[in-house]
């Protein structure tokens, strides 16, 4: 069942890492939260939003293990993360929630223009109360004639301060439970939606995220993604391949790691000998190869089984635990093997540990990817 990536996969990731490369690199931009959206354009022209896309003519996109090999070399070569965590977010939860989800009219209008860099979409889901428990959502959704009147605060949103577009999560009714939730595309210049000033964090600084506003915010009929009721389907698909999507890249950068630790430990010499040569070193290097290898078939299984049709709710989810977690105790590895210098931001190498943080939250917290688990186990 589980596929081993082959040799297109790796040369698939080879080509990637080399573009990435191309990038310049430096402290400044995560330093200063700088948004590149030329860098985001180059890597629309490069293909990357629209290998899910069917070309013409074509049945399908690339497929999700492709795209994958993709996404990892685009880590290991070196792409800003927050850059590649912007377009991740871009890409999972909104042109494939417009792609598999969306009226024939609503692909026509935005696919092309999601997918060649012209336009940035951000998914708003999480609202101050409503993170984990997300369809206890309370924006809220009214049909006037041919409108729907949207009133809520969305938080934590990912491009909201540079989205063109917006998949809007309201309830329709709260008494409706889940069944009520339908996700709205709402252009960011409608009337009514705000956007506040961009949130500064700890990591993936490079990636603006935002609050978000909807006050009387008037949004036509034609806008419901799909159809009314749709949320937690369109949600729960986004989500899936959101999990292992944004993971993706932390396989090159864990590669990275592992590259640069052994690179390290055995030019370093303490104590009269290599560091290599102390073995509790030497044992920190091989966890972090053997959690890589778990991570890889972890992630790349998910991709298969979804490249299949077939479910993966479990599969998906023990990916975004196992591979979050393993990405955070990489990092932190990385940092104890090169010692106090790690510790200087000018180093570069203690910002992986601060993106990496963040994977432990989005697309739902571990605790959530193993409540998804014991579901599945029926537990
Ligand atoms: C970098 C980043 C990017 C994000 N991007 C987006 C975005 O683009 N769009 C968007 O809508 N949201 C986004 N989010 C928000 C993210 O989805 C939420 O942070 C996440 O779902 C957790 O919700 P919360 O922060 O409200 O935490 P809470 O739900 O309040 O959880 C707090 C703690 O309680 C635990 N907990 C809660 N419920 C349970 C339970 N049932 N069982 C066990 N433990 C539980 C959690 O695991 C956590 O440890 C982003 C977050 C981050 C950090």
């Amino acid at each position: 069942m589980f596929v081993v990536p082959d040799e297109r996969h790796g040369r698939l990731t080879a080509r990637a890492a080399a573009f990435a490369a191309q990038f310049p690199t430096g402290p400044g931009p995560d330093r200063h939260g700088d948004f590149d959206r030329q860098a985001w354009r180059r890597c629309a022209d490069y293909g990357l939003l629209r290998m899910p896309l069917p070309a013409d003519g074509a049945p399908s996109g690339t497929s999700l293990c492709e795209i994958f090999a993709v996404l990892e070399g685009l880590g290991y070569g070196g792409l800003d993360e927050g850059l590649l965590f912007a377009l991740g977010a871009h890409l999972w939860t909104i042109i494939l929630a417009v792609r598999d989800h969306g009226t024939d009219k609503q692909r026509h209008l935005y696919l092309t223009s999601l997918a060649d860099g012209t336009l940035i979409g951000a998914n708003a889901s999480t609202e101050p109360k409503a993170g984990s428990d997300v369809f206890a959502l309370s924006t809220h959704a009214t049909r006037d004639g041919h409108h729907y009147v949207l009133n809520g605060t969305k938080t934590l949103i990912t491009n909201a301060p540079i989205a063109d577009l917006f998949i809007v999560y309201a309830t329709l009714d709260p008494t409706l439970g889940p069944m009520g939730i339908t996700p709205f595309l709402v252009n960011a210049d409608t009337p009514g939606l705000n956007c506040g000033a961009p949130l500064d964090k700890m990591g993936l600084r490079t990636a603006p995220m935002g609050e978000l506003t909807l006050e009387n915010c008037r949004v036509p009929a034609e806008n419901v993604l799909g159809r009314e009721g749709r949320g937690v389907k369109v949600f729960t698909s986004a989500m899936e391949y959101e999990r292992v999507g944004l993971l993706a890249p932390s396989l090159g950068i864990m590669r990275r790691h592992l590259e640069a630790c052994t690179a390290y430990a055995r030019a370093r010499h303490q104590f009269g000998q290599r560091i290599s040569q102390h073995q509790a070193v030497a044992h920190r290097i091989v966890d972090m190869r053997v959690r890589l290898d778990a991570a890889r078939a972890l992630v790349y299984r998910a991709a298969y089984l979804k490249d299949q049709g077939m479910p993966a709710s479990q599969e998906t989810a023990a990916a975004k635990l196992y591979v979050s977690e393993a990405y955070v105790q990489s990092s932190l590895d990385t940092m104890r093997i090169h010692g106090g210098q790690s510790y200087l931001t000018a180093n570069g190498i203690e910002v992986d540990l601060r993106n990496a943080i963040g994977a432990l939250f989005y697309s739902g917290t571990s605790d959530i990817q193993r409540n998804i688990i014991a579901r599945t186990l029926n537990l």
